[in-house]
């Protein structure tokens, strides 16, 4: 009989909680979202975006080239990488060290985009974030997660919205503090776009299955309503199961 109530024996297709995977480019509100869901339900939530972040910071601390994967394979085996969830998002250790604002910063966030290209790094990646994810009750966001991270999630939301929206959303975020024009904001965003749908390992595009949720004119609260509405329909099923 297998051990049901040990975490390394649950096999996925007896989880009682389920995975909710939220993929979609950047500025779509995912983190806005996951952490709503996962205060809604009382799941955890998973940012993987600052792990490729956190591996990016080492890389730039060490000075190593972004475009050349070996080397990079080599921190990334000696690299702790530790997610903890808080109410608004996650707090990140990089080898202990909190580096949770250090990683938003914006030579982080292109290194992260340029590093994540790479077969296998994303590989290693995925390793730790299905051990993250593999008993459920998680809200786990990124660009990959309901296509490779848990195909078999239980709820894949694909949340989307115009370049335009999405830059001009995360330069009232951020303009003032970054120092940046909204026209910059908008091409950083679209080179990064870019670069996540156009590389050959695991690129961004919505799985087979996913709801896709294009907010380029809802309200936040329309999305959060309806993203609540199917992961409550999903966490029923599998509790009357
Ligand atoms: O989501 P966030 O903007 O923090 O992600 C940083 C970068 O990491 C993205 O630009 C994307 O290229 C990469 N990423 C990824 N796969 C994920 C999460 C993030 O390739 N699951």
């Amino acid at each position: 009989m297998p051990d049901h109530n040990s975490p390394q024996e649950t096999p996925q297709n007896v989880r009682r909680r389920p995975v909710v995977a939220i993929d979609g480019p950047a500025g779509a509100g995912k983190s806005t979202l996951a952490a709503h869901l996962a205060r809604r339900f009382g799941f955890l939530n998973l940012e993987t975006g600052a792990m490729y972040r956190a591996l990016a910071l080492k890389a730039i601390e060490q000075d190593f080239d972004f475009e050349e994967e070996a080397p990079l394979l080599v921190i990334a085996a000696e690299t702790s990488i530790v997610l903890e969830p808080q109410r608004e998002g996650n707090r990140v250790l990089l080898d202990n060290v909190d580096v949770s604002r250090r990683i938003r910063e914006n030579d982080v966030t292109s290194a992260a985009s340029r590093i994540s290209v790479h077969p296998r790094l994303r590989a290693w990646m995925v390793e730790q974030q299905r051990a993250l994810g593999r008993d459920g009750g998680v809200v786990m966001e990124g660009r990959d997660i309901g296509t490779a991270v848990f195909p078999d999630a239980e709820v894949k939301i694909f949340l989307d919205a115009a370049p335009e929206v999405r830059g001009n959303r995360r330069y009232r975020q951020t303009g003032d503090v970054a120092r940046v024009t909204e026209a910059a904001v908008i091409e950083e965003l679209k080179e990064r776009d870019r670069r996540d749908r156009t590389r050959a390992e695991s690129p961004l595009k919505p799985a087979e299955d996913a709801v896709i949720l294009d907010s380029t004119t809802m309200s936040l609260e329309q999305v959060l309503a309806q993203a609540e509405a199917i992961v409550r329909e999903h966490v029923a099923e599998l509790q009357g199961s």
